[in-house]
């Protein structure tokens, strides 16, 4: 590693290990697995939002997932961006011609993703 001088530039995000925290666990990690085990990089945080998901049900603290929900078939997948959530919407509709409901907190109203009409 090179060493580290404060400079003017503003771009200095990954300095340190990042951490993360979750409440109802009480406990806070850094990403040091998701960086050296996964090469996640900048997708750590993701990485491992989606990974305490998987494991615990629920996400850390400060993430806002996207939730897409089959009106037909039972749970819904979560995803950190819109765009997979998306296309999980509509990959599932085209396949299933099922109705999935896109929910996120930035957004008021639940959008739904319908298999196009041919
Ligand atoms: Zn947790
Ligand atoms: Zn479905």
């Amino acid at each position: 590693m090179t060493d580290r001088r404060d400079t003017d530039d503003a771009n200095t995000e990954i300095d340190d290990t990042p951490t993360i925290a979750c409440s109802r666990c009480d406990r806070e990690w850094d990403l040091d697995y998701e960086l050296d085990e996964l090469h996640a990089g900048n997708g750590a945080l993701e990485q491992f939002a989606l990974d305490h998901r998987q494991h615990t049900g629920h996400f850390p603290d400060d993430v806002t997932p996207w939730l897409a929900e089959c009106r037909r078939c039972p749970g819904h997948e979560a995803f950190l961006t819109e765009r997979p959530a998306r296309r999980w919407a509509e990959t599932h509709a085209r396949h299933t011609r099922h109705r999935v409901s896109l929910q996120h907190a930035s957004i008021d109203e639940t959008t739904t993703v319908e298999s196009p009409t041919q």
